[in-house]
């Protein structure tokens, strides 16, 4: 390592980590080892080992600290525990068992259904184009991840539902007239807030598993419309992630709630608001 060649840094830790990877094609599998280092803002899920790992790195502000109310802490943080715990029945999950051995456990109308759902979360996002670099998402390279988020996004809200009939809402924020069920929205947005430049977007668009963020966080919107109380809202994040309008004025927002900025533009429903894409249903 040198302090003046970072390129050669680079290359340094890539050979190093992939003779790593190589020599342990001949040990046995540990199953105790974590596949990330902690200090990474990022959380997994593994087939092999059936477990879901949250970093310390992420368990912080914006994503969750103990000082926020229930409502964002679910929307941000609880619906990437719910993506993760997801990923155990995706297209890949789905054929790995409890023990992390490869074996398709599901019975065949269970697949009936899951095919269906799939075939629609492909046609949903294939339709969804980045006019930033003019190329539709694949709804098949990001079939995985979007029957994450949209399984982490629902579950996560049921379990804040069921949270708050047990112990309350808690008070309001001051100052901001936001309600809770907005609070968790607002918090999942939080999450896929992104600034990148075009060159990057065509990379992440041509060869990432995730669909861009902007589709991350607004499509999964319409999904919910028949179960939130939180419905005024859907226009918003539905436009914000379409984009005609901005994910990014969310996290204006909560700059706001943070007291770094005052007087937030947040965004217009009459005018930001969109026709709904269409709809897939997680569960029948
Ligand atoms: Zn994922």
């Amino acid at each position: 390592m040198s302090t003046d060649n970072n390129y050669e840094n680079m290359q340094t830790v890539f050979w190093t980590e992939y003779l790593r990877i190589l020599k342990g094609l001949k040990e046995p599998v540990d199953k105790e080892r974590w596949h990330m280092a902690p200090y990474e803002t990022n959380a997994y899920y593994s087939i092999t080992d059936n477990e879901i790992v949250f970093l310390a790195g992420l368990l912080q502000s914006p994503l969750y600290s103990k000082t926020f109310p229930d409502s964002y802490n679910y929307g941000a943080l609880g619906s990437m525990v719910g993506h993760e715990i997801t990923h155990g029945f995706d297209e890949e999950g789905r054929l790995f068992d409890q023990d992390g051995a490869f074996r398709d456990w599901w019975d065949k109308e269970d697949m009936k259904k899951f095919k269906a759902h799939s075939e629609c979360f492909v046609e949903q996002y294939s339709n969804f184009r980045d006019t930033r670099v003019n190329k539709n998402v694949s709804g098949i390279n990001t079939l995985d991840e979007n029957i994450a988020d949209n399984g982490g996004l629902e579950a996560s809200y049921y379990a804040y539902k069921k949270l708050t009939r047990e112990k309350g809402a808690g008070p309001k924020l001051p100052g901001l007239g936001f309600t809770h069920d907005q609070l968790f929205f607002l918090g999942f947005a939080q999450v896929h807030c992104e600034k990148s430049t075009k060159q990057s977007l065509l990379i992440d668009i041509l060869f990432d598993e995730h669909s861009p963020d902007r589709f991350r966080a607004a499509p999964l919107m319409p999904q919910q419309t028949s179960t939130l109380e939180a419905c005024s809202w859907v226009p918003i994040l539905q436009a914000g992630g379409l984009g005609k309008v901005r994910v990014n004025c969310f996290p204006k927002a909560i700059a706001t709630w943070h007291g770094r900025e005052s007087n937030p533009r947040l965004p217009d429903l009459e005018s930001d608001a969109l026709t709904a894409p269409p709809r897939c249903p997680l569960y029948v």
